[in-house]
């Protein structure tokens, strides 16, 4: 049986790419026994659903853009790492 630590990865990966036939039967019944984990899933689901919606608005609008300043400062701190 999976912990909540192992299931919360799980869940996360579902996000980026799909779980194996394996992974996916084991965070099912995982899920079945687990509010807090079924609470984690719910709220992961929505945030990417907002996420969706708000890159599909902001793609939708060139009035929406990044100030060069922020632009610069994203660079930089990438460019330290
Ligand atoms: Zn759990």
């Amino acid at each position: 049986m999976l912990t909540c630590n192992q299931a919360s990865q799980l869940i996360s990966q579902s996000l980026d790419c799909p779980l194996t036939l394996t992974k996916r039967i084991q965070l099912r019944l995982h899920l079945v026994i687990c509010d807090a984990c079924r609470h984690f899933k719910k709220q992961v689901t929505l945030l990417q659903a907002a996420l969706i919606r708000l890159r599909e608005h902001t793609e939708s609008d060139p009035s929406i853009t990044l100030p060069e300043a922020a632009k610069n400062r994203i660079r930089q701190q990438l460019a330290s790492k």
